[in-house]
């Protein structure tokens, strides 16, 4: 028997206009380079969203179109969110922290038609605009400059923009693409459809996801062109929530002001973001008031367990989540099922500290060599997933498709135990997994155990080559300022908590660990470093 339901398409397009109609007062507040607040309502946005959304039609705008952005965190670049893909187009978000030429052979390769860029932004863009053609560059005057000749003004196009006749497009249409951040390998792009980022910003919204709700006030870090900032722009303007963006300014002491003074009640960055502001809490306990209970989800790299507890006893709640350019990304998210709650103190932390729990309509599965790998929180396998917004595929590059298996899930190339409440807790990377006479060694572990050490700013853990055991782990640390320690303290921390073999042999102290564009660490680049330690 057929059901009689229609057929509803699902698009960003819904999205818009029902912020439109329901929530005209809510508001959105952006911090613009020179500190200021820019803040408008969400009535203002939409007639705006319209006008842009005319005007790169008018510049010849087609369905399937790429439209490039090169913007911090503001309003504007919400406007383009929504502005591209409700007029047919693709949004592809660069990542500015990017090498100039890693960013033109990634505009280049996803064929991006057109730029929009911030002012603050050009001397950037100049490094780039030999290697990647753009017909046309339109610059947004956030400094209030003139925009130099050759360029579109984008206040201009806004205020000349008339609103066209918003067609509704399929929901298999793409919406945007954004590429991968390349910590493994070369960038690769995925293509989301206008149906996964709506049933992505569902299930996002979802009280044991990110619980989003209309009374909230969201404040994402992460960077929009990071994942969509994880899908926080769409789940927001989906619920009407006010939403604030810090712009440019991502130290700790400005986003501590931001959050008090826009009385912030979510917010959403990297391990490496969390840090700073837990060091500025401590250092300074009553200066700010915060919203009590102000949650801070917490996802790209492993959230140690030392950095959810001191945040408790700030009373903010970290929210950790893991997912993937290829999972759009929030694919699980941790909350402490009401059976476990009553956990002693030590195992509900461990708990918390794993990556979660899946996603309605998530699934995952780990598997080793052997097969699907059993869920008892011990064995270890590749995590595969698959679900309506996992990628299918990349944006030509038919060579990956050994990602995906047979039987179309998606290998996620992290290594994973399960355990059997169905919690999913990252080991590792493979590419970064250390492995001892045969057996594996979860560098996440260690690294977060270190980070929970009281003179340990950050911890890094690698594989360096071992005549005996194949590999063995190496420490590189970084030391809290003004703190010493030496190797045998550190390892004697870790033997009270680890199996004598993972203890690493070695401690090599370091000044910083370096980085990718996403906070991730570069294990490739440290292995590199440290390949002819002896340990
Ligand atoms: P890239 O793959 O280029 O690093 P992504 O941002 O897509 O860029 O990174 C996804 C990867 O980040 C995951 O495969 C996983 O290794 C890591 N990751 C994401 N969230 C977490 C988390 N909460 N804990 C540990 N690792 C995480």
């Amino acid at each position: 028997m057929r059901g009689t339901m229609m057929q509803y398409p699902l698009t960003l397009v819904h999205l818009f206009e029902r912020a439109e109609k329901f929530f005209p007062d809510s508001e959105i507040v952006s911090r613009l380079p020179d500190r200021s607040l820019h803040r408008y309502a969400y009535a203002d946005f939409c007639r705006r969203v319209r006008a842009l959304g005319g005007a790169l039609r008018r510049m010849g705008l087609k369905r399937g179109d790429r439209v490039a952005t090169l913007m911090w965190n503001h309003h504007v670049h919400l406007e383009a969110y929504f502005a591209i893909p409700c007029a047919g187009g693709v949004l592809h978000t660069l990542n500015l922290r990017l090498h100039p030429d890693d960013i033109a052979y990634i505009a280049s390769h996803a064929g991006d038609r057109f730029l929009i860029v911030d002012d603050v932004l050009l001397p950037l863009y100049e490094k780039l605009r030999g290697k990647a053609s753009f017909e046309k560059v339109i610059v947004v005057p956030l400094t209030g400059s003139a925009v130099p000749a050759g360029y579109e003004d984008y206040e201009k196009l806004v205020a000349r923009g008339r609103p066209w006749k918003m067609r509704v497009p399929k929901e298999e249409d793409a919406a945007g693409m954004c590429y991968t951040s390349g910590t493994t390998g070369r960038p690769k792009g995925v293509v989301y459809t206008h149906r996964a980022l709506v049933l992505h910003s569902l299930a996002s919204a979802l009280p044991d996801v990110l619980g989003l709700a209309n009374a909230d006030v969201v404040c994402p870090v992460v960077p929009m062109f990071h994942v969509n900032a994880w899908g926080t722009p769409f789940t927001a303007v989906m619920v009407g929530a006010k939403i604030v963006f810090p712009g440019p300014h991502l130290d700790p002491v400005n986003l501590l002001d931001l959050y008090e003074q826009e009385r912030v009640t979510v917010t959403a960055g990297v391990p490496t973001i969390w840090s700073g502001i837990l060091r500025a809490l401590e250092e300074e306990p009553e200066g700010w008031k915060l919203a009590a209970g102000m949650r801070m989800v917490v996802g790209g790299a492993a959230a140690p367990e030392s950095m959810i507890r001191a945040f408790d006893a700030f009373g903010l709640r970290v929210i950790h989540g893991w997912g993937m350019t290829e999972t759009t990304p929030v694919a699980a998210v941790n909350y402490v099922k009401p059976g476990l709650s009553a956990l002693p103190e030590e195992e509900r932390y461990a708990l918390r500290a794993k990556q979660g729990v899946p996603l309605p309509f998530v699934e995952a599965r780990a598997r080793s060599e052997q097969g699907e790998v059993p869920w008892d929180g011990q064995a270890m396998g590749e995590l595969e997933v698959r679900g309506p917004w996992v990628a299918a595929a990349y944006h030509e590059l038919a060579d990956e498709s050994d990602k995906w298996t047979d039987d179309g899930w998606f290998r996620t190339g992290d290594v994973v135990t399960i355990d059997r409440h169905g919690y999913i807790k990252i080991t590792d990377r493979i590419k970064d997994l250390v492995k001892s006479g045969g057996e594996w060694i979860s560098s996440v572990d260690l690294e977060n155990a270190l980070a929970g050490h009281p003179k340990v700013a950050e911890a890094a853990v690698i594989a360096v080559p071992h005549p005996k055991w194949g590999e063995r782990p190496l420490a590189v640390v970084v030391l809290k300022s003004g703190q010493k320690a030496d190797a045998g303290e550190l390892r004697d921390f870790l033997a009270a908590k680890f199996a004598q073999f993972w203890v690493p042999d070695a401690v090599a102290f370091a000044d910083q660990i370096p980085r990718t564009s996403t906070g991730k660490m570069m294990k490739a680049t440290l292995r590199e470093q440290y390949k002819d330690w002896k340990v």
